[in-house]
């Protein structure tokens, strides 16, 4: 089953030196989830082949422009390749205003329903859930409302162990039951533990993203030992009092949070346009949590 993030866009404010704001697909078993959706964010997805018609769940972390100005060129695409699938839109409710009035102006209504589901940046929710995944929010702190999202897998069943199965003739319909972690007992009352039939399912995955948000170890209970964390590292340190300022995150910093909360691995984004090369960023962050890499643009990186 794949779990896999695809970096479209990793700059901050504006698009320069080929980085593009915002944006990150998430295939998680072949579901597909757009997360932020900055300007450039449909070029991106023609340039790295993500077929954008399979994208039926956008998350959206806050209404600063680099996080959502790419929205209405990829709802106005849909509409006019004829998309008829709804479309769900996780994020703040002032989004709503800013479709509907770029819709009324144009004269456009939708080949497709946009269901906007209202994030709330004072409670971490659950969000989105089906039968494999769910999707809670994060509670940043930045000058406008601000969530991030946290990717997980839910806990899978036990595993069957065909050949003991078979050695203790267990019959079909008990199959559930031992997937649910219960023993089974034969027809003479003889008790085989669950464990002697099952294995340990694989540990659920999780990825986190977090954009933008100035330094705050308060998320770091929600993020604590999961496999991968997207962290906002707009600046270096020497800038940390103008990231204070802004609201945003220095990469030191980014890689405090990741050792705290003791995550396996780090993503660092949202570069400031001031650094064309980001190498001095990432042996930043590399310092403090060795397990870290850039977000580059057409990078994929991949939970086993
Ligand atoms: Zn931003
Ligand atoms: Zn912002």
């Amino acid at each position: 089953m794949i779990f896999e993030i695809t970096i479209l866009g990793s700059s901050s404010a504006t698009p320069i030196y080929q980085r593009h704001p915002t944006a990150q697909v998430l295939n998680i078993h072949e579901r597909f989830f757009l997360v932020d959706c900055g300007e450039g964010t449909l070029i991106q997805m023609n340039r790295f082949r993500i077929k954008f018609h399979r994208i039926n769940h956008i998350f959206i972390s806050h209404l600063h422009g680099d996080h959502y100005l790419g929205l209405m060129g990829l709802l106005s695409t849909m509409h006019l390749q004829g998309r008829a699938t709804p479309l769900h839109i996780y994020a703040p409710n002032d989004l709503q205003e800013i479709i509907d009035i770029q819709l009324k102006y144009s004269q456009t209504t939708l080949r497709f329903e946009v269901i906007l589901h209202p994030t709330d940046a004072s409670k971490s929710k659950k969000i989105y859930e089906d039968e494999d995944i769910e999707v809670r929010t994060i509670i940043l702190s930045h000058r406008i409302p601000c969530t991030g999202f946290l990717f997980s897998e839910k806990q899978r069943l036990r595993k069957l162990q065909k050949e003991k199965l078979h050695s203790y003739e267990v019959p079909v319909r008990f199959y559930d039951d031992l997937k649910n972690g219960k023993d089974y007992v034969d027809e003479n009352g003889k008790v085989i533990p669950n464990s002697e039939l099952t294995s340990d399912p694989r540990k659920p995955r999780s990825y986190a993203f977090c954009s933008d948000t100035i330094y705050n170890e308060s998320i770091i209970p929600a993020v604590r030992n999961i496999d991968l964390l997207y962290h906002e590292a707009t600046f270096m340190n020497d800038k940390i009092e103008r990231a204070a300022e802004t609201f945003h995150t220095t990469a030191a910093q980014a890689a405090t949070i990741a050792k705290k909360a003791d995550v396996k691995r780090l993503i660092v984004g949202h570069f400031s346009a001031r650094y064309k090369n980001l190498y001095p960023l990432l042996d930043e962050a590399k310092e403090i949590f060795v397990n870290t890499s850039l977000a580059i643009e057409g990078d994929r990186f991949t939970i086993e």
